[in-house]
C-alpha cells in the first residue's frame, strides 16, 4: 500500500465535501419571495438547476436556494455556492466568482498566489470544488450555478444561461 501524504487527505477531506452537498444539498428548496430567477442548463451533462434569490434594495442577498437535477458536482457546486451567499452584496458574490473561476482554471501552484477574498470556511469550499480542473469536462457543471448567479445579479427578472 502507498504511504498517504498530506496531499491525499486534503483531496480526501474535498472529496467528502462534494459527496455530502451532492447527496444532501442545502438550500435545495422553492423560495416564493425570490424576486431573481435564472435557469441554468449545461447540456453537455444533463444538469439543469433554477437558481433563484431575494435581493433587497440595497443589493444584498438575502436568500439564496436551487432546485433542479444535475450531477453530484453541479449539485454541490450550487449547494455550497448558496450557502456562501446569504448576507454578501452582489459586488461580494461577483468576487466570489471571479476567485472560483481562476482557481477552476489556473495551477495548483499560481492557485496558492491568488489573493483570497473570503473567508476561511468559505476559502476551503472554493477549493475543494475547484478540484474539477482536473477535469475539463466537469467545470462546466462545477461553474453552472455561479453563472447563473452572475446573470441573476446583472439582470433583473428571469433569465436562462448556457454553460457551453
Ligand atoms: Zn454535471
Amino acid at each position: 500500500m502507498k504511504e498517504k501524504t498530506p496531499h491525499d487527505d486534503l483531496r480526501e477531506l474535498y472529496q467528502d465535501l462534494i459527496l455530502d452537498h451532492g447527496k444532501h444539498p442545502r438550500n435545495f428548496r422553492p423560495m416564493p419571495e425570490a424576486n431573481r430567477e435564472v435557469l441554468g442548463h449545461n447540456p453537455l451533462c444533463g444538469d439543469r438547476l433554477v437558481l433563484t434569490l431575494a435581493v433587497n434594495e440595497n443589493n444584498v442577498i438575502e436568500d439564496a436556494a436551487f432546485q433542479g437535477s444535475g450531477c453530484a458536482i453541479s449539485m454541490a457546486s450550487a449547494s455550497m455556492m448558496t450557502e456562501m451567499l446569504k448576507g454578501k452584496t452582489a459586488a461580494e458574490a461577483h468576487k466570489l466568482f471571479e476567485h472560483f473561476h481562476e482557481l477552476c482554471t489556473l495551477g495548483g501552484e499560481e492557485v496558492a498566489k491568488t489573493e483570497t477574498p473570503a473567508a476561511k470556511d468559505v476559502q476551503m469550499r472554493l477549493q475543494a470544488l475547484s478540484g474539477v480542473r482536473h477535469y475539463p469536462m466537469r467545470v462546466k457543471c462545477a461553474v453552472l450555478p455561479w453563472r447563473a448567479l452572475e446573470s441573476a445579479l446583472s439582470s433583473g427578472g428571469v433569465k436562462n444561461v448556457k454553460t457551453e
